[in-house]
This record gives structure tokens, C-alpha cells and sequence, in this order.
């Protein structure tokens, strides 16, 4: 068994990663459980930027294989708004439903069928010496108003996935993990853990 930080205090997100990767030789531990208190400011204008800040600082930090991942909501005709800001757009403490508005103000005049978006998360698997490697998922969508459904949560309610006629918000958990940018992320990350270290000659 090794041990695999995995850059959240959320036990829930822990849970989950520690769902995907069962039967695999890690042990998964969290910041709280390796009393890592302190946050890695997410300055890059990517999502793998950021989850590569993250995962390098607490893994040169620890000592330990860390798994940090950063994710968000690309608008096509807002230019790929709100991305990387995904989770400050309109102030952090600004409740989901008064963040609505703002996109649907910002989306007047964009037909229904223009108003493409998707879901991105890049996982990123760092070692202590700066050895890395990051995945990527996403799920493409259509920004809808009014917003509908009472699962999930951020932006979910206005992400409706065009195949299911519902949004995010409408299905079940476990189905949104299956389709989902984090969930098709995660079954990247545990190949990569299957096989890890990818190639030890070369170092990144
Ligand atoms: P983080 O990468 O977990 O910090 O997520 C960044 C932000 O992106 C969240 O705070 C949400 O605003 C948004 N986001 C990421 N994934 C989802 C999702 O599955 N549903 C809704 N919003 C999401």
C-alpha cells in the first residue's frame, strides 16, 4: 500500500475518489488526516494550471503522492466564462441562484441552441520530486432558464445535458457520477494510478 494525498478537506469528495479507486494498492489520506492546513491560491488561468499548483505544492509539502483536481463551467458565448472562476464568479458567497440572473443577463440575444457550455475537471497526480501527470473530463451541455432541479449543486440546475432532456440538477447522483466531467476525470486518474509511475525516465 502507498499512501495518496488527496488535496481536499471535503470528506464527501475523499469518499468518492475512494469509491473509484478500490481493490487499487493506495491508501488515501486527506489534508486534515496529515494535518495540512494551508491553501494553495489558484493563480492560473487554466483548469490543469491550477490543478497542478495544487497537487505539486502538497506533494513537495507532505512528502507524499498527492491527487488534486479543478474543475468548472465554460460558456461558449461568454467566451469560456465563468472557467477558472467558476467558484468566485460574482463573489464567492454569492448564492447559485442570484449568480443565474447575472449569466441569463449576460446571455440575452444568444438562441437556446447557441447557449453551449460544458463541465471540465482536470485531476493531476503529482510526486514529491515534481514528477506529474494530469487527465481530463468534461461534459457538454446547454445553459437553460429558469433553472430546474434540486440535486447536485453549484451550477447544475442551469446545465441541462441535451441527451437526457433533463439538467444535472434533475438526475440522480450516482448517474451524474457516471456521465460526469469529475467522474470520467477519476476513471483517467485510476488508470493512471494503475500503471503509475507512468515512465520513471521522464521527468516533468
Ligand atoms: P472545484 O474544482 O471543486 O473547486 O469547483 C469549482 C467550481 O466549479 C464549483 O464551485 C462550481 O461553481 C463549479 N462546478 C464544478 N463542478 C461542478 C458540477 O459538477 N456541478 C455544478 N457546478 C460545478
Amino acid at each position: 500500500m502507498r499512501a495518496l494525498l488527496v488535496a481536499t478537506t471535503n470528506r464527501h469528495k475523499l469518499e468518492e475518489y475512494r469509491a473509484i479507486f478500490a481493490n487499487l494498492p493506495y491508501e488515501l489520506l486527506s489534508l486534515n488526516d496529515l494535518h495540512i492546513d494551508f491553501d494553495v491560491e489558484e493563480t492560473g488561468t487554466t483548469f490543469q494550471e491550477n490543478a497542478e499548483l495544487k497537487a505539486l505544492a502538497y506533494a513537495r509539502a507532505s512528502g507524499t503522492l498527492s491527487l488534486a483536481d479543478d474543475s468548472g463551467l465554460e460558456i461558449d458565448a461568454l467566451g469560456g466564462a465563468p472557467g477558472v472562476y467558476s467558484a468566485r464568479f460574482a463573489g464567492v458567497d454569492t448564492p447559485y441562484e442570484k449568480r443565474f440572473p447575472i449569466l441569463f443577463d449576460r446571455l440575452r440575444g444568444v438562441p437556446p441552441e447557441k447557449r453551449t457550455a460544458r463541465f471540465t475537471c482536470v485531476i493531476t497526480i503529482a510526486e514529491p520530486s515534481g514528477y506529474h501527470q494530469s487527465v481530463e473530463g468534461s461534459i457538454e451541455g446547454l445553459i437553460t432558464d429558469p433553472p430546474r432541479g434540486t440535486n447536485g449543486f453549484g451550477y447544475d440546475p442551469i446545465f441541462l445535458v441535451p441527451e437526457l432532456g433533463k439538467t444535472t440538477a434533475e438526475i440522480e447522483p450516482e448517474h451524474k457520477n457516471s456521465i460526469s466531467h469529475r467522474g470520467q476525470a477519476a476513471l483517467k486518474a485510476r488508470a493512471l494510478l494503475e500503471h503509475w509511475p507512468p515512465s520513471p525516465s521522464s521527468p516533468k
